[in-house]
């Protein structure tokens, strides 16, 4: 049995092909990509999904506002695209729990990690929304911190903007740019590469947790990513 945390990010569930926030057709494809992964049997997914499609923090700090407030709204923005995902998870046929970090009742059950534990073992996909329920923090440090909290195997971070892994630079910007199969924590930190908040890597390295960076927009590489093919980058 694997146990695995998969980043998404909440732009992730939006599309260049629409000017909708989450994208319905977008979200379908993710959800039957989860679905279809669950069905090997032997997994038990969490997923935590960001909200940057939606609301990032930071933005609204920049403008003035108080960044507690501005990061309130966007661990909202999250708690909508967890929605949004467990309806879509379930339409492909895989029963779903949302837990949120801050409680609302009506919408989410609250996250009590033994609750996760025992949906995983149920076999239902759980979503994480909310991040952590703290200020100052993007959901890839949550999603680093509740692999470690519920004890996973690996984190994947799921890519959306074609870029398929890690690399020196960024191949949009430098063709040139070559991609990394492998990379140690030390040498994502002290290149100072764009893997994750350098707050989630620091977190993974201290507590020995791997993490696979691969396009999660790619037909089938979820599968290929929980099967321990060489897609993306692995840092460990
Ligand atoms: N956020 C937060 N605490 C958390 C997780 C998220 O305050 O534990 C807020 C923060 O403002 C962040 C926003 O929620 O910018 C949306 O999450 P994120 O930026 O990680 O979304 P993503 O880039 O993954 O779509």
């Amino acid at each position: 049995m694997r146990r695995v945390v998969l980043k998404l990010s909440g732009e992730a569930l939006a599309s260049a092909a629409s000017d909708e926030t989450i994208d319905a057709s977008t979200v379908d494809f993710l959800a039957s990509e989860i679905a279809s992964a669950m069905e090997r049997g032997s997994l038990e997914l969490a997923v935590v999904v960001g909200g940057g499609n939606i609301w990032r923090g930071a933005t609204g700090a920049m403008a003035g506002m108080n960044r507690a407030n501005s990061d309130l709204m966007g661990m909202l923005g999250t708690v909508i695209n967890a929605l949004a995902l467990q309806d879509a998870i379930e339409t492909h046929g895989r029963p779903t729990r949302v837990l949120s970090a801050i409680g609302m009742d009506q919408v989410a059950e609250p996250y009590i990690r033994r609750r996760a534990v025992r949906h995983l073992e149920k076999g239902r996909v759980v979503i994480f929304a909310a991040g952590m329920g703290n200020p100052y923090f993007t959901t890839d440090t949550p999603a680093a911190q509740r692999a470690a909290e519920i004890e996973a195997d690996i984190v994947l971070k799921g890519t959306h903007g074609g870029v398929d892994g890690v690399y020196s630079e960024d191949p949009r910007v430098n063709p040139a740019a070559t991609k990394f199969d492998e990379l140690s924590f030390d040498e994502v930190i002290s290149r100072d590469l764009r893997v994750m908040d350098m707050t989630a890597i620091t977190f993974c390295k201290d507590n020995h947790l791997p993490i696979r960076v691969f396009d999660l927009m790619a037909s089938g590489n979820l599968g290929r990513a929980l099967d321990g093919q060489a897609v993306g980058t692995l840092v460990r």
